[in-house]
């Protein structure tokens, strides 16, 4: 929600330099960097530069630019860690029901092995 977010979040420390992070790719509007508990033999984090709380801030209020930049990055970054051929799974959870913890947008890459069904099916 515009106006909500939170300077404090691990992702805008990492964007400000105050903790480090294995980058894989970074532009102008965009970093991309592993997963501190990676899930996958390949688990990237891509990021825009913009203080966006989730998807549908970053959709809303993001510019044109930033947000061609951010879908050309994560299929850049896809290709350049070679999860393309094979294929691999790209998640952006959302708010609450969607387990999201950090509230810097950002879309998950995950990769290298068979990821099998999406969800296991709820009781
Ligand atoms: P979410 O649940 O918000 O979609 O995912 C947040 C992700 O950020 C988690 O997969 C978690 O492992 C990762 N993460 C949390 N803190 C750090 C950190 O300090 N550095 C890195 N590289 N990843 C982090």
């Amino acid at each position: 929600m515009p106006g909500s977010y939170d300077n404090s979040n691990i992702f805008a420390r990492i964007l400000r330099e105050e903790i480090p992070c294995s980058k894989v790719y970074e532009d102008a509007h965009v970093l991309a960097f592993r997963d501190i508990r990676p899930l996958a033999p390949a688990h990237i984090l891509v990021i825009p530069r913009g203080a966006y709380t989730d998807v549908v801030d970053f959709s809303a209020r993001a510019s044109a630019a930033e947000i061609e930049a951010f879908w050309r990055a994560v299929a850049k970054v896809a290709k350049e860690e070679g999860l393309s051929e094979g294929g691999f799974r790209a998640i952006a959870n959302t708010g609450l029901n969607g387990g999201q913890e950090v509230p810097h947008f950002h879309v998950h890459l995950l990769g290298g092995r068979a990821l099998g069904p999406m969800l296991t099916r709820a009781a």
